[in-house]
C-alpha cells in the first residue's frame, strides 16, 4: 500500500510527531488538531477501516485501545475527572478521509455531543 498516507507515516517515509509506538500500533499527533490533544492511533498493518476488521484482527484491534489509553495517560487525560473521546470514522457520511484504520484520541477540553 505505497499510496497510503498512514502506511507511509508508519514506515517513516512521511514525517509525523510520533508520541507512542508498539509492535502493532503507532500513535502520532493529528496535523489539524480539533482539540488541545488530538492523536491518531493506527495499526502498523494496513486495515482499511473499522468496517474491515475481522475476528482474526482481534489482537490489533485491542492494541488500538490499549495504545490509546497509554497515550491518554501520558497526556494527563487518564483520570475520570479529565477523560477523553475516541472516534473512528467509517465512510463518506462520517467524513472519513484517510482509508487506513485509525482512532482519533481527542481531549484537553470539555466536549459537547458532537464528533469532536
Ligand atoms: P478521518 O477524517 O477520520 O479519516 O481522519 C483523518 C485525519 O488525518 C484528519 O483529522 C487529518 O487532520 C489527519 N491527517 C491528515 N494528514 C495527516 C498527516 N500527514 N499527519 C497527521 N495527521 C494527518
Amino acid at each position: 500500500m505505497s499510496s497510503c498516507l498512514f502506511c507511509d507515516i508508519v514506515a517513516g517515509d512521511v514525517p509525523a510527531e510520533i508520541v507512542h509506538s508498539t509492535d502493532l500500533t503507532v500513535a502520532f499527533r493529528d496535523v489539524n488538531p480539533a482539540a488541545p490533544v488530538h492523536v491518531l492511533v493506527v495499526p502498523r498493518r494496513h486495515i482499511e477501516s473499522a468496517a474491515a476488521i475481522e475476528a482474526a484482527d482481534a489482537e490489533v484491534a485491542a492494541a488500538l485501545f490499549t495504545t490509546a489509553r497509554a497515550v491518554a495517560e501520558a497526556e494527563g487525560l487518564g483520570s475520570t475527572e479529565r477523560g477523553y473521546r475516541l472516534v473512528m470514522n467509517v465512510g463518506a457520511d462520517s467524513l472519513n478521509s484517510v482509508p487506513h484504520l485509525h482512532v482519533h484520541l481527542l481531549g484537553g477540553r470539555p466536549m459537547g455531543w458532537s464528533p469532536a
